[in-house]
């Protein structure tokens, strides 16, 4: 079993995933997080098999998490575009394969699996100084801490990147998404629907969530970052679903309005080196991505398990083997996450910030080609699979904590 001290800064999905991973290959881990609870930034979510994969072997338990669909890009007339095609056994093995659920309720699966005392709420990193043989950390509440490793989880404005690297500017995208959903009786028909008029996205999925099922949708359009966000988001919504199917506007009536939320989508270009001495990055903090993947969370996720299996695989208190292990874990990730930040952003800009002129011109080729079925349809779960052929397979990891409690 690997040894050694690691703190990690952020509890959000890649600081959680970070930390399981880490201790099941045997670390000290601390997992500081500035808020006085983990709360979970926003409400749906939608998760490719890989980070489940990730989930399951770090002790989360990942039974019903969410709802599984097949999902079809379609025209706002309903005609399809593509449909993502994961071969029969990603989608058998993975319970439907892409699944949408609550954000919630994937903090609550990664909380429970987190043995309490390695959590340490209201600690906002402000300082940190890497001495060459450990990292010396000052929290704003004027606690000090030791580590033999840091790991930057603290999102989009990640303070450590800035630390590491300067404040370079946030790529805003000039998007925004308003995204809902609810819970209905009977069972969703598995399908989720990504639909485009010339400006505006308006898709759904279904989900599950506490034993619940239902569906989350959203909305997305460009926006004027210096314009002022809608003031009625339900009424927002109904009147761009008018030009889309029946089925999604009666989802948007039927959403209660406190389950509505609103983000302008940013992101930031890919960052050419990650990580300095004994600290890196993971998640957000590393490569923010547009929601336009779905991938964000899922990339955090699966950051924090190639970080945890490159350290085991070193002596922590030898600094250039750290240096190493650090490098060879951010060689590894770069292109992946990359190509969907950039496949992401490129995406969001295709379908929204095309000029006017040419936009007919776009949707004549994706309702009369392929090109749309072999980019989203074809390309996209290609690179899906293949990132799950890296993730080994090994038996579920059961936290120590729990193997206890059972065992009781
Ligand atoms: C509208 C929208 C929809 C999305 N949909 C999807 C989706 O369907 N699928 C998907 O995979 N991804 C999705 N994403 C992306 C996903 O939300 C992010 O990629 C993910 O939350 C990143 O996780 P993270 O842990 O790296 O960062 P975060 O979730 O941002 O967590 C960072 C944590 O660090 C803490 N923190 C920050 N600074 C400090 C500090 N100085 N000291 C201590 N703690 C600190 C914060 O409080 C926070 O808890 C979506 C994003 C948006 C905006």
């Amino acid at each position: 079993m690997a040894s050694g001290r690691i703190a990690i800064i952020g509890a959000g999905p890649g600081g959680m995933a970070a930390a399981l991973a880490a201790i099941r290959v045997g670390f000290d881990v601390t997992l500081y997080e500035r808020a006085g609870e983990v709360k979970a930034a926003g409400n749906i979510l939608n998760l490719w098999p890989p980070p489940q994969k990730v989930l399951k072997l770090i002790g989360v338990d990942t039974v019903d998490l969410g709802a599984p669909c097949q999902v079809f890009f379609r025209n706002a007339k309903g005609k399809n575009r593509a449909v993502v095609n994961l071969p029969d056994a990603v989608v058998r093995e993975y319970g439907g394969g892409f699944i949408g659920l609550l954000r919630w309720g994937l903090y609550q699966r990664m909380l429970a699996a987190l043995p309490p005392a390695v959590l340490k709420l209201g600690h906002e990193l402000r300082e940190m100084r890497d001495a060459g043989d450990a990292v010396q950390l000052a929290f704003a509440n004027g606690a000090t801490a030791e580590a033999d490793v840091v790991i930057g989880a603290d999102g989009l404005r990640s303070m450590v990147r800035a630390q590491l690297w300067g404040d370079q500017p946030i790529r805003h995208q000039r998007l925004h998404l308003v995204g809902g959903y609810l819970f209905l009786d009977e069972a969703p028909d598995g399908i989720g629907v990504i639909s485009h008029n010339r400006t505006t996205q308006v898709s759904y999925t279904p989900i599950r969530h506490e034993g619940k099922s239902g569906y989350e949708w959203w909305v997305l359009e460009a926006c004027d970052p210096d314009a002022p966000p809608p003031v009625d988001l339900h009424g927002f919504c109904r009147d761009r679903a008018t030009q889309f199917p029946a089925k999604v506007q009666e989802l948007i009536a039927a959403t209660p309005p406190a389950h509505l939320q609103r983000w302008e989508i940013r992101d930031r270009p890919p960052l050419p080196q990650w990580s300095k001495g004994r600290v890196t990055l993971v998640g957000d903090a590393a490569h923010p991505t547009s929601p336009y993947a779905a991938y964000g969370a899922g990339m955090s996720i699966e950051d924090g398990y190639f970080l945890a299996r490159e350290l085991a695989a070193v002596d922590i208190a030898d600094t250039a083997a750290v240096q190493g292990a650090l490098q060879r874990y951010e060689d590894r990730r770069k292109p992946h996450t990359a190509q969907v930040t950039q496949g992401a952003y490129h995406t969001g800009r295709m379908f929204h910030h095309l000029p006017a002129p040419l936009r007919p011109i776009r949707d004549l080729v994706f309702d009369h080609t392929p090109f749309l079925q072999k980019m989203v349809g074809d390309d996209m779960p290609a690179h899906i699979v293949a990132q799950l052929a890296e993730i080994e397979d090994a038996e579920p990891y059961v936290p120590i904590h729990r193997r206890q409690e059972a065992a009781a």
